[in-house]
């Protein structure tokens, strides 16, 4: 538990806290994606490849620039943990923080997932999200957060007291991504990133604004869709917490496989363009 404050309250406290709140980043001038664009090609959508992801384990995959990605809910509620790169170049890859700034802690229909610094662009648009009627439930859950990191053995040895567990998210990304690359296992973890979780249910508890998990509302046949703005490099592990309603970082929870396919349409989006690097030009005022 957090100590209660030793500071005395100032005597304007009350109008201090009762100033309200701007939204950090006014996404009215935000490029937003022709939403309506991106669905009118998913009646020509045709199956190039499709991808298991065991449970307890992590898969990769290639999405090229301009097809779709389904991840899908096969056997039984099953959070996935996912990490986005650009296929060409690691070291540009998904931004859960500055995605979060800019959508909102969780992602659905429309939104856009950025990469990280010197690219900030958007690299995928979520076009079809079959949980999209979940919304937020009355703790404040919802699916597809940006908040969490990914279930790793470096906190699990922190929290129990010395434990080595090996199947957390961020070790099956890393044994993944080492089998892609042919890395070294330790520069294939330098790649790992903070996740898109998949099917998730957390938000913050009202309390205490501790960060909650309960139990995914997934079932089989649900799906997660996003449209490749450029050539992507997918992996995403099965995390050992099975839909996450009591705990990870063990072998104790029911996991289940998942689906993952790559689909092409028979063209592209009116109007739509690869979208470029950042414009900033890098110079910080030097
Ligand atoms: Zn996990």
């Amino acid at each position: 538990m957090k100590p209660e404050p030793i500071t005395a309250a100032p005597a304007d406290a009350a109008a201090r806290k009762a100033i309200k709140p701007v939204v950090c980043y006014p996404v009215e001038t935000l490029p937003r994606p022709d939403l309506s664009a991106y669905r009118a090609l998913r009646d020509s959508l045709e199956l190039v490849e499709t991808v298991i992801v065991p449970p307890r384990e992590a898969e990769t995959w290639l999405v090229p620039a301009g097809h779709f990605c389904r991840i899908l809910c096969s056997e039984g509620p099953q959070v996935g943990d996912l990490n986005l790169f650009n296929a060409h170049d690691l070291k540009e890859r998904l931004y859960t923080g500055k995605t979060r700034a800019l959508n909102g802690t969780h992602v659905g229909l429309g939104d856009q997932l950025f990469s990280n610094f010197p690219y900030l662009r958007p690299i995928a648009t979520i076009t079809h999200d079959t949980l999209d009627w979940y919304g937020f439930d009355e703790f404040g859950g919802a699916v597809h957060d940006v908040i969490g990191t990914r279930c790793d053995p470096y906190t699990h040895n922190l929290l129990s007291h010395g434990g080595q567990y090996h199947h957390c998210c961020h070790s099956n990304l890393t044994r993944a991504l080492a089998k892609k690359t042919g890395m070294a296992p330790r520069e294939a973890e330098s790649h790992v990133h903070d996740v898109l979780n998949v099917f998730m249910c957390t938000g913050f508890t009202r309390d205490t604004e501790q960060y909650f998990m309960k139990a995914s509302p997934v079932r089989p046949g649900d799906y997660l869709e996003i449209f490749a703005e450029i050539d992507l490099l997918g992996c995403m592990s099965a995390c050992p917490g099975g839909d996450c309603s009591a705990e990870h970082s063990s072998d104790t929870a029911a996991c289940h496989p998942m689906v993952v396919e790559i689909l092409r349409a028979k063209g592209l989006p009116e109007g739509w363009a690869p979208p470029p690097v950042n414009g900033y030009d890098g110079t910080h005022g030097l």
